[in-house]
Parts: structure tokens; sequence; C-alpha cells
């Protein structure tokens, strides 16, 4: 069942202080609207902008709506762009609440199997005043009463049909869609997602950030190409002068493609004859940097940052030792890390088996993925 994410990220809100947006500012080294997108990672996603901020969010990868006057119209124009896709299911989603948990998220999807709508909130556990001129005039029942998060979750179909039918302003998509007389499950929100409003919101972000679990993530790769007539190899994106060259449908660099798919691994993203299957000819011949770019790009998109990889090479020859530190900075250059956090070793298999009678050349590697 395919489910699309609508990230709105148009409001020109300023009262979080700052020269730009809120949701273009930084939170640990991202804009908001980036945290917000990792949110939704492996969702079909769309980012809803103003079209002054095209590029900031360029460079985010993901498809781009250019929002209305308002949220509604914002909304309202990111559906249209979603309608015929085949979209079961629609989160829609305020690009201010960067923090969203994975459990909030989980909780409106699961609901929806149920109910046409569902949105997280939290019951309201301060006592209510009304007050005027500094003082307190009356109190309010806070019973029944709710403070409503994002993401909010519908049918597709239903909450397009929801905007289609509405007109005028309204204060989100649970009140679009109680106009079209769809129920809206409530579901537990949470404190972490909070809405950034205020300047003081970022510090609070900023030490909700520093309290989660560092997700750390491993992922291994193991590879082997055949040698054939030639004069070179390519290991590691170096070219090694060798009285042999490896067979394959690529460049064959059997030291990338295992570090490719020990990221793919670590991502849990199949691997690389899924992404480029050797059937397809457009991969024939291609520099397998190619590969490990996509792998590197797939890394970033998940909110995380390699921490280190460790490539092993087992072959008789050619010696590996020389080129170790251009191979080391050339895999570095592509994963946008320091050489220092990439190591390029090599053994023999003692003269044993197919490695060993210099059929081929095999290689093993290991990546290490954390929270960016
Ligand atoms: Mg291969």
């Amino acid at each position: 069942m395919t489910t699309a994410a609508i990230i709105v990220a148009a409001g020109r809100g300023q009262r979080a202080g700052g020269d730009i947006p809120k949701q273009w500012q930084m939170l640990a080294g991202r804009p908001v609207a980036d945290h917000a997108l990792t949110a939704f990672a492996g969702m079909q996603r769309v980012l809803v902008i103003h079209p002054e901020d095209r590029a900031r969010a360029d460079g985010l990868g993901v498809e781009l709506v250019m929002g209305g006057a308002t949220r509604t119209a914002s909304v309202r124009a990111a559906l249209e762009a979603l309608a015929g896709r085949g979209i079961a299911h629609v989160l829609i989603h305020d690009a201010a609440r960067p923090l969203v948990p994975a459990a909030v998220i989980d909780r409106v999807l699961a609901a929806l199997a149920q109910y046409p709508g569902a949105a997280p909130a939290l019951p309201v556990s301060d006592a209510l005043w009304t007050g005027e001129g500094g003082l307190v005039t009356g109190t309010r029942d806070r019973d029944g009463l709710y403070r409503a998060q994002t993401p909010q979750g519908f049918h597709f179909d239903a909450i397009l049909a929801a905007y289609r039918a509405f007109a005028g302003e309204a204060a989100d998509d649970v009140a679009v869609a109680r106009a079209f007389g769809l129920n809206v499950a409530i579901v537990a929100g949470d404190e972490a997602n909070l809405k950034l409003t205020y300047p003081g919101d970022f510090a609070r972000a900023v030490a909700i950030l520093k309290g989660h679990p560092m997700d750390v993530r491993i992922g291994n790769g193991f590879d082997v190409h055949a040698f054939c007539p030639g004069d070179h190899v390519w290991l590691c994106g170096v070219r090694v002068p060798h009285s042999k060259g490896l067979f394959g449908h690529s460049d064959a660099d059997v030291a990338m493609h295992a570090l490719t798919d020990a990221i793919y691994g670590a991502l849990a993203e199949g691997d690389i004859g899924q992404h480029f299957p050797p059937s397809d000819p457009e991969w024939k011949g291609v520099a397998s940097r190619i590969f490990l770019a996509d792998a590197a790009g797939r890394i970033a998109a998940r909110g995380l940052r390699l921490a280190n990889a460790d490539v092993t090479l087992i072959c008789e020859r050619p010696r590996i030792g020389p080129h170790a530190t251009a191979m080391r900075e050339v895999l570095a250059a592509i994963l946008a890390v320091d050489p220092d956090r990439i190591s390029v070793k090599a053994t023999t298999s003692e003269r044993l088996g197919f490695t060993g009678r210099e059929e081929g050349i095999a290689a093993m590697a290991t990546a290490t993925l954390v929270s960016a």
C-alpha cells in the first residue's frame, strides 16, 4: 500500500526570530525542514515550499511543490500534485515539527486501517484560564481538550475530495476532513514532537536531539571477480597496473562493490545487483564510483553519516600497499568523509583457494553508519 508524506514548509512565520523562516534555520547542522523530511524516509515525499525558498530546497533531493497564499492552499496544491498516483494513505506534516518520533507516525498509520483520518494529540494537563490586562478573568474546563500535532493522516481519496469541497481557510487538515464529514481518530502524540514557534524552542529541540540514543548501523559486503586478459585492474577507484584484468559487467572494481554492498547492508536497502542490475546495458563498463555515490546519497537521505569503513582485499597480486593511500583518498572523496575514516588493507590466502591460485580477487568490507 503506497503511503505519501506531504511536508508543509511554505510558511513565512517570523515569531521564531532569525533572518529566514524557521523551517530553513539550522538545527544540529541541518535545516529544520530536512529533519522533518528524514522522519518520513522510505515514503513518497513531497515538500511544499514558498517559491522564494527554491534554492534552499533544491539540494534536499525530494519532489517540490510550490505552496499557495495560505496553508490550506499549500496542502491542496500538494494533494493535487499527488492525485492519480495510486496513493492509499497520505500523512500531512508541518516542517516546523522536525523531531516527530517514528512511534507517532506508526500510530497514525495504524489508526488509518480503521478510520479515514487519524492525528496525534496530547490531552491538556495545565489548568486553563482566561485573562485580560494581566489579570485572571476566569477558568475553563480542560476536560476533553487536546493539543493537536502532526502528521495528520488520511485515506488519500477522502482528504483530496474534502479539500476540493472546502472553501476558505482551515486551522489544519483535521478541520478540512471534519467539514467533509470524515471521522478522525485521536492517537497519542509526544512531547518531543514540538512545533518550533519561539526562539527558545530551538534550544529545547537541540536538548531533545542530544537525548536521543544514537542510531548505529553496521553492514558488511563481499565480492569476487575473476581475472581475465588485460594489463590493469581497478581497485577502490585506482587504476593498478597488472599482468591481468578483472572480468565484470562494470569496471569490475571488486573492492568498491564490496564497500557499496556494506553500505546498502547497513541501510537494509538491498544490494548492488538490485539497484544496478547487471542485465541492464546502462551499467555496462561504467565506473563503479557511480554505485558508491548512490549508496552515499542514501546515507544522507536517511539522516545518517558514515562513521568508518574498512575494506580488505584478498589476493596474491597485485600488491595493494603502495596504492592504499590513494585508494583511501578516492573512497573518502566519494563518501564525503575524511580519509582517516576509511581503511584499505590487503591479505593473501597463503596460495590456497581461488585467490591463492590467482584466478581472481575477493574483497570484503564493513561500514558503520551513525546518526548525523
Ligand atoms: Mg561485483
